[in-house]
């Protein structure tokens, strides 16, 4: 065949299959697919956002300056070594330019976000699955399978889909099993969510290690998915390589407003945490009574499972769609038997456990 010659494993490569945001004959679906705020933007940052209006002709500020400013103040951090991408989705693969290439391998965890392999295949390297144990990753799986060509960890905590979390205790004994040449990429996408006294959010890591990179996220508890902005603190020597790989302007002045923002209305976060702790209890008690086996979440999700193959998650699934319900299937990841909910309004969590029971009594 003529034309250009991309890479064998540009080829190869699959493409991130987005949780979905349509259903046919549906106006207005109720999109509960891809874990974004249930109750959309803070009032604040929607401001912030309309203010730089009139300044789209202009380049963003390339260092973000402001943004890493209120990150460095809210989180206790050094500015210099905060780095932003278009949702933390860059700086993972941005993590993978720097650090992998083909002979190289990387590790993730079963039933963990799905841009890990893709990732990690987008620069040549080879993305090594670890098993995890009841849909929680297994530290001492993850360091059986280090090898001498590893060089990259990923690890989300807590995790997509299954909304489970690893301990402080575990993560520590990780990092501190693997050689310092092996970057750990901790991807803390719900961390805002979490009040557990045995989790770490990843920062402490930083300061003690020099092989890690936590990345954040404005997606989830923020709802600012829209914007695309993500955010990471590594040690110095990390930060410096990932910021030299980033583009120059790779965040929108629109963005780093509505973040600054967004990081200072704590009454909304607090808002946001409050709703999602009591509708995710709410959730999972109506779900269990369903008789569906429910993944204990911490996040602001739910993974549950469909045992009766006369009632299987797939047409549970076509059964919500229709009705204008759209959850998460997945008809890969061994996750067939599953469905995961993204936690909605008081309306729309009470309308999915009708529709639900409506299904399972049919
Ligand atoms: N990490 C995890 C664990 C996620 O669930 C997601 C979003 N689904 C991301 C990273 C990416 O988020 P974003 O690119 O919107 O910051």
């Amino acid at each position: 065949m003529s034309g250009p010659k991309t890479h064998p494993w540009i080829e190869k490569l699959g493409v991130y299959s987005a949780g979905k945001s349509k259903a046919a004959g549906t106006a207005k679906p109720v999109k509960l697919s891809a874990n974004e705020s249930a109750l959309g933007p803070s009032p604040l940052a929607m401001d912030a956002y309309r203010n730089e209006a009139p300044n789209l002709f202009r380049y963003p500020d390339p260092v973000y300056a402001d943004l890493r400013a209120a990150l460095a103040d809210k989180y206790d951090l050094e500015a210099s070594r905060i780095v932003c991408g278009v949702g933390s989705d860059e700086l993972l693969k941005t993590a993978c330019r720097a650090y992998l290439g083909p002979g190289d391998e990387a590790l993730f965890v079963a039933h963990s976000f799905s841009m890990y392999p893709i990732a990690i295949k987008s620069v040549g390297a080879a993305a090594i699955e670890v098993p995890d144990v009841d849909y929680k990753a297994d530290v001492d799986k993850i360091l059986t399978a280090v090898t001498e060509r590893t060089k990259l960890i990923f690890i989300a905590n807590p995790n997509n889909p299954t909304g489970t979390y690893i301990s402080r205790r575990d993560v520590k004994r990780l990092i501190e099993n693997i050689s310092s040449n092996i970057l750990l990429v901790y991807d803390a996408a719900y961390a805002e969510f979490m009040d557990q006294d045995d989790y770490t959010d990843g920062i402490e890591l930083v300061e003690h290690h020099e092989n890690v990179f936590v990345t954040r996220t404005f997606s989830k508890l923020y709802g600012l998915a829209a914007l695309r902005l993500g955010w990471g603190y590594a040690p110095k020597n990390v930060a410096e390589t990932l910021d030299k790989c980033r583009d120059p302007f790779n965040v929108p002045s629109s963005a780093q407003a509505a973040g600054v923002a967004a990081l200072k209305d704590t009454e909304f976060e607090q808002k946001v945490i409050s709703h999602t702790a009591q509708w995710r209890d709410w959730l999972s008690t109506e779900l269990s009574s369903l008789g569906l086996t429910v993944i204990p979440s911490v996040t602001n999700f739910i993974l549950f499972r469909f045992d009766d193959e006369n009632k299987s998650a797939a047409s549970a699934n076509e059964f919500l769609t229709k009705r204008g319900y759209i959850l998460r299937y997945y008809s890969g990841q061994g996750l067939d038997k599953f469905l995961r909910l993204t936690i909605g309004t008081a309306d729309e969590n009470e309308e999915v456990i009708k529709l639900l029971k409506e299904f399972l009594e049919d």
